[in-house]
């Protein structure tokens, strides 16, 4: 056998494994072959393009490049009654007369970008805000059904949903006790947006196939005629593919799917309806979201009853109590239940809760669980704490809301406060879990973000129980907290974790005052000028700096050497490395915010427009610079389009 002849018989046994379900040769044959084309591979130091060998995943990456989409990628329009659903027909069959439609599964994973060049895989990426995503190449490589060469030599992105079946999930956490996976959807989306590609390989997760965006040379002039195109390609498809005619039978395909949906063997949350032909999907076009030829048909989420056991108070950073409920556990969309939040004292007298009791418990599939409420009459009297449950402090009742207190000496509060400040969008110190800041409040009496700077390297390896590997731990946690002296301004503002400053305020108002120091004194007025900052942000800010061991322990980081200003330029924002024009008034920014934003993000602002301008950003009013950026073929974006790349 040649080389070619072992990767092409390897790819027929895959396919028919992976993608047709039915395997025509026992995994042992195809193992002893596979080894024998990683030994010729090894001997000749030839790997073939589509060599199943190259999805074994490769070394993990540092971090995401940017993938910008040939084409920009859209989300779906929802409805979520047939009411809503035949008001969408209505309107399309009134612009179009009668309308052929394609009725398809709606998967819950994530949206995967797949780019070919020349009939080869080149590259893949996530979604993201749909015009650029993250670059996920070496992880999408590893997924079986995703073919590395297609017979199709233009240049094209197809998309698809990465899922992990439902009997994979389970295989998995039969293998991985201790250490399983909750939900199928997040165990794919996480598999895919994790450095590393082995982790994914691992995970066996799928891609279906649904719809192109940038092409050059594809014939397909339909919905139908696409899918015949991606299953030549050896792709897999949707399970459901049916065409309809008018509301009537779209109704009776979503009926039928909705019955069968329990046996499905991934998880679905919808139904698709897509307007088949492609020419008379150009006659409805898009909206600035949204195709107007496609609509998504949403399940209601699925409900369940369980025993309500107990409820926990957990204490927050802020020092709010929040209930915990211990749940009978129950099976609710894939994943097993024990624990849901019920949002305040309040939430339980309205929703009639008991323990002992039935509740309903609600998900749907992206959702945090929900308990509804009471399912039955009965049960004890849940009873309001009187205390706090963390350090016997009293409690305030502000609204429907319980507070600690205590907050310089409760436990949990200080604990989150910490884990807070280190975690990812605040200071980033990476090797300090809740468990180990728990460890260093408890042991070495560490009371403030201000304290992990005097830590002691040998104290902490000792506290993390001799050995090698602990010692090493230590030093990584010292050289992380060191390291997170550098911060930037608006991280460090979110890590202080002022009430309702989340990481696009802290932002705001790192571009707004150049410094901690000016913060400190800002006003309320000031404060409220800003975008999205009203009057109780801007309260909460001001009382913050109020308080004496806050500004204390800002003096203590500033005498380390902690006091990031604000500075410019981020090489990875989503403007980096473009000349920007703003022109015309925005609604949400003054000229100078928005300048900032987006220089933060790796632009550079440029006065007027000229051929080496890459992007104009256009608001209300503007004039001469709009047509000279049309005329130039420069690219032009309106305030909203704005926004939504700010939130990337
Ligand atoms: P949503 O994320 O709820 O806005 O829904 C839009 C997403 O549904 C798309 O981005 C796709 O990732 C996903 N999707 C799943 N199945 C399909 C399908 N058959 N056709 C189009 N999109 C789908
Ligand atoms: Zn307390």
């Amino acid at each position: 056998m040649t080389m070619e002849e072992m990767v092409a018989q390897l790819n027929r046994w895959a396919y028919e494994y992976y993608v047709l379900d039915n395997p025509s040769v026992p995994d042992t044959q195809y193992d002893a072959l596979y080894d024998r084309l990683v030994l010729l591979e090894k001997q000749t130091g030839i790997v073939l393009p589509d060599s199943p060998t190259r999805r074994v995943g490769g070394e993990p990456l540092k971090n995401f490049a940017q993938h910008n989409h040939l084409k920009r990628l859209y989300s779906l329009d929802k409805v979520q009654s047939f009411g809503e659903l035949k008001e969408w027909v209505d309107k399309v069959e009134k612009q179009l007369g009668k309308t052929e439609f394609t009725v398809e599964l709606k998967y819950d994973g994530l949206t995967i970008n797949v780019t070919y060049r020349a009939g080869k895989f080149v590259g893949a990426s996530t979604r993201g805000n749909g015009v650029t995503g993250e670059d996920v190449t070496e992880q999408v490589k590893t997924i079986r059904s995703v073919p590395l060469t297609i017979p199709f030599n233009g240049v094209c992105e197809l998309q698809g949903e990465g899922i992990m079946r439902l009997s994979v999930l389970e295989r998995y956490n039969r293998n991985h006790v201790g250490d399983t996976l909750k939900n199928a959807r997040n165990a794919a989306a996480g598999a895919i947006r994790n450095l590393n590609p082995k982790v994914t390989a691992e995970r066996n997760l799928d891609v279906v196939f649904y719809s192109n965006g940038y092409e050059e040379g594809l014939t397909a002039s339909s919905q139908t005629e696409l899918v015949q195109f991606l299953h030549n390609c050896g792709m897999l498809t949707n399970h459901v593919f049916e065409k309809a005619y008018s509301y009537e039978e779209i109704k009776s395909v979503i009926e039928k799917i909705g019955a069968a949906r329990s046996g499905y063997d991934f998880l679905i949350d919808g139904v698709v309806i897509k307007v088949n032909d492609f020419a008379r999907r150009e006659e409805l076009g898009y909206t600035d979201k949204f195709p107007k030829w496609a609509i998504a048909y949403k399940f209601d989420a699925e409900q369940v009853t369980t025993e309500l056991l107990d409820v926990d108070w957990q204490v927050g950073r802020t020092g709010k109590l929040t209930p915990i409920a211990k749940l009978s556990p129950v099976e609710l969309c894939g994943a097993t239940i024990q624990r849901a939040t019920l949002n305040n004292y309040g939430d339980i007298n309205r929703k009639h809760l008991k323990k002992h009791a039935l509740v309903f418990l609600r998900r749907s599939n992206d959702v945090i669980p929900e308990v509804l409420g009471a399912a039955e009459e009965g049960g004890v009297e849940i009873d309001k704490p009187s205390r706090c449950p963390a350090c016997g402090a009293e409690l305030q009742d502000v609204g429907a809301n319980i507070y600690c207190v205590n907050a310089e000496h409760c436990r949990p509060q200080i604990v989150s406060r910490i884990v807070h400040y280190c975690s990812k969008n605040a200071c980033d110190i990476e090797g300090l879990s809740d468990k180990t800041v728990e460890l260093l409040v408890d042991k070495l009496s560490v009371r403030s973000v201000a304290d992990l700077y005097s830590l002691d390297e040998t104290e902490l390896a000792r506290l993390f129980v001799g050995g090698d590997r602990e010692s090493k731990k230590a030093q990584n946690v010292v050289l992380a907290i060191e390291k997170s002296k550098k911060v930037s301004l608006a991280q460090f503002i979110f890590a202080l974790g002022l009430d309702n400053v989340g990481t696009v305020t802290a932002r705001d108002l790192a571009a707004e005052f150049g410094s901690i120091d000016a913060l400190r004194i800002a006003k309320i007025e000031q404060l409220t000028s800003i975008n999205g900052v009203g009057e109780v942000v801007a309260e909460g800010i001001v009382q913050f700096f109020a308080e004496p061991q806050n500004l204390e322990i800002l003096d203590r980081l500033k005498a380390i050497g902690i006091n990031p200003t604000y500075h410019l330029g981020h090489a990875s924002g989503v403007f980096s490395g473009k000349k920007v024009v703003l022109t015309g008034s925005l609604s949400n920014y003054t000229r100078g915010q928005a300048s900032r934003l987006i220089e933060e993000r790796g632009g550079e602002i440029a006065a007027s427009v000229s051929k080496s301008v890459n992007l104009v950003v256009v608001g209300e009013d503007a004039g001469s610079k709009l047509e000279k950026a049309i005329s130039l073929g420069i690219e032009v974006i309106d305030e909203q389009k704005f926004v939504e790349l700010l939130k990337n």
